[in-house]
């Protein structure tokens, strides 16, 4: 039977995309680390999918548990129901997050995942068993980014992103951006920021719920990099000030930054955890946020208290989804996946590396395969490029006509590969992005 591609139009509106000019681009089949295109292309997957794919497309284990769960039902909700599936996959959830975190709430995308998170520390201070009330406010970070649901909005801090909707928004207390590339000259870094976060917590933690943080790397802000020890200081601040701490593994978790939870990089275990992305090995849309007994326990009380968590999604915890969480992390338990990520992260850094010299490569970090490479105007003063320049853009266009997708954050370059990601197939990734930048920045810049 002959194939033919369905037309491309406009009936399907895409996110984050400007429709009236854009480079259509349709896939048909994954495998591994590389998609084929509707015209026939075979393109290596950069960008894992959106940061989710773990263990690549179509990976055996994974479509076989799919497929057996289908065989026996393909959804059963969880509110007032539950699919043993679903309860095999809380269970195993609670043994691998960090620490005493046991209770899983399930539902279908990250920034869901932070909105229970949300809820659940507010309801959690009008309920637990010394109740405070007042305790209705957030801190976040400076371009902070954990999804795109309005409270999700609110915590954010990217100024391209969210700052459109700020009408329609609540305001956070916002911390600084602690970035380790643009630190003021002569401070310690994680002195400086841990301090202008003590400030904060300092006036405000009568009111605050808790503190939500992106732990080591903010990824949509432009993988930005953490000074080592910033999350351990928070989580003392928290504990100090009485505030809750809700870290956001979306992105980082499930072996992205060579550990399965970035916040085991600094031993800490917060009280509330949102998952999301890679949960599935980036197969189907699930998400989760994981509580200590301290927040669960004040939910407990009989019917007639209704303490209960009011909040609910109708596919949290869908089946299908669940199978396919278990399988991947399955994976993780039968490969030694995560323990290779530092060294084929570092080998991926080392090969771009070789831009470190170009006038226009401020800063090329990251953290395990979570790699950004910052275009700048100028090296002494990391001047963005002007915006009209399109660079990242630019560098993810001449990147895909080398048969390699990527997507860029402003003008960072971002290279996320599944992690099963081979060396071969890393220098694959790194000769494009390198040719890319270099002929991108030689017609920009010269
Ligand atoms: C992607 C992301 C989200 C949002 O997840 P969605 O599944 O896109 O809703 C939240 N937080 C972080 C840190 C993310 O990277």
């Amino acid at each position: 039977m002959k194939i033919t591609a369905p037309p491309i139009t406009d009936a399907h509106w895409r996110g984050f995309t400007p429709m009236a000019d854009f480079d259509p681009i349709i896939a048909r089949e994954g495998e591994g680390c590389w998609l084929t295109t509707t015209d026939g292309r075979r393109i290596f997957d950069g960008v894992s999918s959106l940061w989710c794919n773990v263990h690549g497309h179509r990976h055996p284990k994974i479509d076989a548990a799919v497929r057996d769960q289908l065989d026996r039902v393909a959804h059963v909700t969880t509110l007032g129901m539950s699919c043993e599936t679903t309860e095999e996959l809380a269970i195993r959830l609670a043994e691998i997050t960090p620490g005493d975190l046991g209770h899983t709430f399930f539902s279908s995308d990250g920034s869901s995942a932070v909105e229970a998170a949300l809820k659940m520390a507010f309801q959690y201070w009008q309920q637990c068993p010394s109740p405070q009330p007042q305790k209705t406010q957030f801190l976040a970070l400076g371009s902070a980014y954990h999804g795109d649901t309005t409270g999700a909005v609110s915590l954010g801090g990217i100024k391209y992103f969210h700052q459109l909707f700020a009408p329609i928004l609540f305001s956070p207390v916002r911390g600084p951006v602690p970035c380790t590339y643009r630190v003021p000259d002569k401070v310690d870094p994680l002195t400086h920021y841990a301090g202008q976060i003590e400030t904060l917590l300092s006036h405000h933690h009568d009111q605050l719920a808790a503190v939500v943080i992106e732990p080591l790397v903010q990824g949509a802000a432009g993988m930005i990099t953490h000074p080592a020890g910033l999350l351990a200081a928070v989580r003392e601040m928290c504990d100090r000030y009485n505030v809750l701490m809700i870290t956001d593994e979306v992105a980082v978790g499930f072996g992205r930054t060579g550990r399965l939870f970035a916040s085991e990089h600094e031993s800490v275990t917060p009280d509330i955890m949102c998952m999301g992305k890679g949960l599935t090995g980036g197969y189907l849309p699930m998400a989760a946020t994981i509580a200590r007994p301290h927040v669960f326990d004040a939910f407990l009380a009989p019917a007639t208290d209704s303490k209960q968590f009011f909040h609910g999604h109708t596919f949290g915890g869908n089946p299908l989804a669940a199978a396919a969480a278990l399988a991947s992390i399955d994976l993780f338990n039968e490969t030694n996946l995560v323990e290779s990520v530092e060294a084929k992260g570092d080998y991926l850094r080392q090969r771009i590396g070789t831009l470190s010299g170009h006038s226009n490569v401020g800063d090329i970090r990251g953290r395990g395969l979570m790699v950004g490479i910052e275009i700048v105007a100028d090296r002494e003063t990391k001047a963005s490029p002007d915006p009209s320049h399109q660079v990242g853009r630019k560098v993810c266009q001449a990147a895909m006509e080398r048969g390699v997708w990527i997507r860029p954050l402003s003008d960072v370059i971002v290279a996320m590969p599944p992690l099963v990601a081979t060396n071969e197939e890393l220098d694959i990734l790194a000769d494009a992005i390198i040719e890319s930048i270099d002929q991108t920045l030689e017609d920009t810049f010269s």
